[in-house]
Order: structure tokens, then sequence, then C-alpha cells
């Protein structure tokens, strides 16, 4: 049994860098948790740039669009990321929707979900319904002119919709029942860490969906390696010298192990020491907190 190693040296760190060129960071649980920036972050980041290293952010967050990311990155004073550095899961789907599903823009996309979905497709030229349209928050009546549908509707994108409810879910599986009509989840993550608690994530939601519809949805975010194919086809990474850094053991370090990438857990997310203790070979490392790579040099 090969158990992750715990990185707690200065020795340790120096052999990461050897080892790795290319750093991949998962955002919520490593380099903050929610809007609360996580201890020394800042300069971890500006610490591993001032050493050559290329750092691409991987987030399965489709409520918030790269420009969104990027606002977020600039208010933690995080310096010299652009747009084509940060990979969310709103951006993925968008991107796999109309490049390799070659999605005919005379046709709208039914969003179950979040404004970062909107944006991200409105980037790409193709036009989006649903959401949070306050129309669809009138609760719902058994009526047939109730459940208003869009016979332009060619696509269905699913991701964490917190605004939820049954007359949503209602259209959502009139669009799925017609097989032409694509289905994409933007990611599956059961739950999500938010102010010290855990809620159901998109994962629980686009449960409902697949259910009632009997279908499966292509997903976009991690551990799926469709969206490692949108990172590589903008940088071209040698992946033996990469390495995945997250919080989560089912989405982050599956995805970095699946694409061969070296793993890295930080605790600051969603997993405890014990249960990455009773991991065998991945994650190949383990930190209380990103900002250890910072601290142990000193
Ligand atoms: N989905 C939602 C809606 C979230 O709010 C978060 C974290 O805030 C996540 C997923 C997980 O994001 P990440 O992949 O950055 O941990
Ligand atoms: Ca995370």
């Amino acid at each position: 049994m090969s158990l992750p190693q715990k990185i707690t040296t200065k020795e340790q760190v120096d052999a990461l860098l050897d080892q790795y060129d290319n750093f991949l960071f998962d955002c919520d649980g490593v380099l903050w948790l929610g809007d609360h920036l996580l201890p020394h972050v800042v300069e971890t980041l500006a610490f591993l740039k001032s050493k050559g290293k290329k750092l691409i952010f991987v987030t399965n967050n489709s409520t918030k669009s790269r420009e969104n990311y990027l606002k977020k990155f600039e208010k933690f004073g995080v310096k010299g990321i652009t747009k084509s550095d940060i990979f969310g899961s709103a951006y993925a789907t968008a991107v796999y929707l109309d490049k390799v599903m070659k999605f005919d823009h005379t046709k709208k996309v039914w969003v179950l979900g979040g404004q970062g979905v909107h944006d991200e497709l409105t980037e790409l030229g193709i036009q989006s319904i649903g959401g949070t349209d306050p129309e669809l928050d009138k609760p719902f009546s058994d009526d047939s002119k109730f459940l208003k549908l869009d016979p332009e509707v060619g696509a269905v994108i699913a991701g964490l919709d917190t605004s939820i409810n049954y007359h949503r879910l209602s259209i959502t599986l009139q669009y799925l029942l017609d097989p032409n009509v694509i289905f994409m989840a933007t990611n599956i993550d059961s739950t999500f860490p938010s102010h010290g608690k855990i809620l159901p994530g998109a994962g629980s939601i686009i449960e409902s969906a697949i259910y009632s519809s009997g279908r499966q949805p292509t997903v976009c975010g991690k551990p799926n390696m469709n969206l490692l194919k949108a990172i590589q086809a903008e940088h071209n990474l040698n992946l033996e010298r990469s390495i995945m850094v997250g919080d989560r053991l089912n989405t982050d370090m599956k995805f970095g192990k699946d694409g061969g990438l070296g793993t890295l857990l930080v605790l600051t997310g969603i997993e405890t020491e014990a249960n990455v203790l009773k991991q065998d070979g991945t994650p190949k490392y383990y930190a209380d907190k990103l900002g250890d790579l910072y601290e142990l040099q000193k």
C-alpha cells in the first residue's frame, strides 16, 4: 500500500518544485472558502510564479463565469492571472457544446442552473433561456399553459441551481423527453462547502433530471477528462510534469490521477486527514494547507 506523503519540510517542497512545472489548482477549499481567502495563498502563488511555474485554475463552480473569477482573483490581490488560465465547469461545458457537439447557433439552450452558464454561452454567441428568470419562480400549477416550451431549444445544460423548484424541473423534463435535445451537466459534485456548512451540490440537483428523464448527461467538470481536453487545447501541458492540487478525492484527485498528473490534497476543504490516510496511491501528497508550500520555505 502506498500511503499519501504529508508535506511538512522545506526539502519536500523543493522536491515537489523539482518534479513539477505546472500547478493546476482547484479553487474553493484550496485558495479560498467562499469569500474568505485561505492563509498565505497569495504568497504561495507568487512564490510558485517566481520559480517559473505555470498556474492554471480549475473549478467546478458553474455559477460563475471566468470573467467573475478574474474579478475574484483581483479582489484578493492575486496578480498576473489571465482569463485563459481559468477553467470553470460552465466555460468547459459551453465550449464542449459549441466545438465538440457543433451546436447549431440558431437553436437555444435551456439552463437549469446559474448565471455563469448563461454568461459563458453568451460569450460564444449561443442563446440561452431558463436559469434565474423570475417567471420561473411562480409556483407550479397543473395547467397545460403553465409549462411554456420554446421549440427552438436544442440542448439542456444543468448545473447548480439555487432557484430550483418544481416549475423548473418540470420544464427541464419536457425538453429532455425529446431525444434530439442534447443533455449536458456542468459538474456532479454531491456537495460543496459554504460558510462552514455542507450544501447540496450540482449533482444532487441534476440527479432529479436524470431520474425523471432516464437519460445520462455529458458531464464537463472534474473528474471528467473533457475538462482536461479543454485545458490541453489551450495550454498543451506536459502532464507528467503537472500536478493537480485539490481538496476533494472523488473530483480533484480522481481528475489528477485519471489525467496522469501528480496529486496533492490540502485539508482546508472537504476531506479529513483520516479519509486521506485510507487512500492507496492517490493523492501522492497531502498538506494541511496550500500556504504551507510558502511557509515551509521560510
Ligand atoms: N459548485 C458550486 C456551486 C460551488 O459553490 C462550489 C464551490 O464554491 C463548487 C461547486 C466547487 O468548486 P471548486 O471546484 O472550486 O471546489
Ligand atoms: Ca474544491
